[in-house]
């Protein structure tokens, strides 16, 4: 058993805070669960939490591209409301 884990509990990477150890996996890394500020939970080893890997539950890439979505329906909505009112 590798007894050399350094306990994440409490920490924060990013947009993930570490809650509880989950287990260690076949590469003998500490696995830890983690909460995103989104609310989702997800297992991150811990060595990427530390490296700065992984500081989400990849919802930095969902968030800028659902921007991009909403930015283009704003411009349709206002497009329809100048010809609604021409
Ligand atoms: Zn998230």
């Amino acid at each position: 058993m590798n007894a050399r884990i350094i306990d994440l509990t409490g920490q924060t990477f990013g947009r993930l805070t570490v809650i509880a150890f989950s287990h260690i996996n076949e590469r003998r890394y500490a696995v830890w669960t983690a909460r995103c500020i989104c609310g989702a939970v997800v297992a991150v080893p811990g060595m990427d939490l530390r490296s700065g890997n992984t500081q989400s539950c990849h919802c930095l890439q969902r968030d800028r591209a659902s921007i991009a979505v909403a930015a283009r329906h704003q411009r349709q909505r206002e497009l329809r409301a100048a010809l609604a009112t021409a």
